[in-house]
């Protein structure tokens, strides 16, 4: 599929997505208290037990989808298709991929294809946390689909 981009502008208050597999919950939780002051300046999504978590441990709103091994992170990945989402953090697990690694692959992918930042690490996340672009606008380049179906019927 061969798509021409177009530019959008990513708002300065973000949809931040957080994704954590339960043995990196612990990282996560320690990585968004420490960043807590610049994550509440977003509205945070989570998938249902990351959410959970973070609601009770930050103290912080997160909205939680459906848990993701039950269709979160495909609820995720729709959302981000229809350009709901403008940040992914998402630390999946290395050491134990499956049974997820259907679900790993196809969200990384989606998130690739819009272009989103994504962090899957807490140096990484720290990197765009401190990112002045966290805090601010930012312009990013996005299939244009639209021109591609005008070009074809
Ligand atoms: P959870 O989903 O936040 O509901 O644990 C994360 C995942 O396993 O993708």
């Amino acid at each position: 599929m061969q798509l021409q981009q177009k530019t959008i502008t990513t708002p300065e208050c973000k949809n931040v997505a957080l994704v954590a597999h339960d043995n990196m919950k612990p990282a996560l939780i320690d990585w968004a208290e420490k960043h807590k002051d610049k994550l509440i300046k977003h509205n945070l999504l989570a998938t249902g037990t990351t959410g959970n978590l973070m609601q009770k441990q930050l103290k912080v709103p997160v909205k939680s989808l459906i848990s993701g091994p039950l269709g979160g992170d495909q609820q995720l990945g729709g959302l981000i298709a229809e350009g709901k989402i403008d940040v992914l953090i998402f630390f999946w697990d290395p050491f134990e991929p499956m049974p997820h690694d259907p679900d790993i692959k196809a969200l990384l992918r989606v998130a690739a294809v819009w272009n989103i930042p994504i962090a899957c690490s807490v140096s990484s996340a720290n990197f765009l946390v401190s990112s002045p672009l966290f805090e601010s606008e930012f312009e990013r380049q996005i299939p244009d689909y639209e021109s591609y179906l005008k070009e074809r019927l």
